[in-house]
């Protein structure tokens, strides 16, 4: 499903975009000023930033330019919003990179008619690094695939975003509420979404498990979150129990 972000700081007109969008089959998130608009594009990378001129603080100007000045975001497509009737700010935008634009105020079907073009035309810059392996385990970043001993996990779009971070960070804590930053309309600061989702991915990978290679697992650290890890097999696991017992046994 595509991501679209929408950077507006009046929340009518925001929420107005969201449902047309959503009714279009878009995933949607709004952010209410410029800085939390560059850090959830850093962050989440949407396939579309909506991007208002008149936002507090950091303005719509200065979002676009930070962001088509980076060649980590600057593929990602943006429609300007213009509430001004100046030919002059549209222009100014193109020039600063903006792919599209709009003046307030608009339609919001057309709005979606236009979103659906820019995503038409916008190529996806390859990741530089598309694949990331630990062993038998292989995140595939532009299919979106976990794969474990050559077999497809099938994780949701939400389920492949929160096991990103923790692949990167193999075998370090990620805590939950960096994960929940991840998920597209989370509600802020519940992280027990976290933990279901988390649960649903724990029962994916154990159905991968034969008992015998290593599993892929994902721990719970007290008070730091979430870590992946490699797991003994089950039997393995069991057989070395096993021993230590008979030992136990012929030491009494
Ligand atoms: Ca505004």
């Amino acid at each position: 499903m595509k991501r679209i972000l929408i950077v507006e700081d009046e929340q009518a007109i925001a929420d107005l975009i969201s449902q047309a969008l959503r009714r279009h089959g878009y995933e949607t998130k709004i952010a209410e000023d410029g800085d939390e608009a560059l850090s959830l594009i850093f962050d989440l990378k949407p396939d579309v930033v909506i991007l208002d001129l008149m936002l507090p603080q950091m303005d719509g100007w200065e979002v676009c330019r930070r962001v088509k000045n980076d060649p980590e975001t600057a593929h990602i497509p943006i429609m300007m919003l213009t509430a001004r009737r100046s030919d002059k700010d549209a222009v100014e935008g193109l020039e600063l990179g903006a792919d599209d634009y709009m003046r307030k105020p608009f339609s919001c079907d057309e709005l979606s008619a236009r979103v659906r073009a820019l995503l038409r035309r916008s190529v996806p810059l390859k990741e530089q690094q598309s694949v990331v392996q630990n062993g038998e385990a292989k995140l595939d970043l532009n299919d979106e695939q976990l794969l474990l001993y050559g077999e497809d996990i099938a994780l949701s779009p939400t389920e492949f975003r929160l096991i990103e971070p923790l692949f990167r960070r193999f075998g370090k804590a990620v805590a939950r509420e960096e994960l929940l930053g991840k998920i597209w309309n989370a509600n802020y600061g519940d992280t027990r979404t976290i933990d279901m989702h988390i649960s649903r991915i724990r029962r994916k990978l154990a159905g991968c498990e034969d008992g015998v290679k290593p599993s892929l697992v994902i721990q719970s650290m007290r008070g730091k979150g979430y870590r992946l890890v490699w797991q003994e097999g089950k039997a393995i696991r069991n057989s070395e129990f096993g021993i230590r017992n008979s030992e136990l046994k012929d030491k009494r």
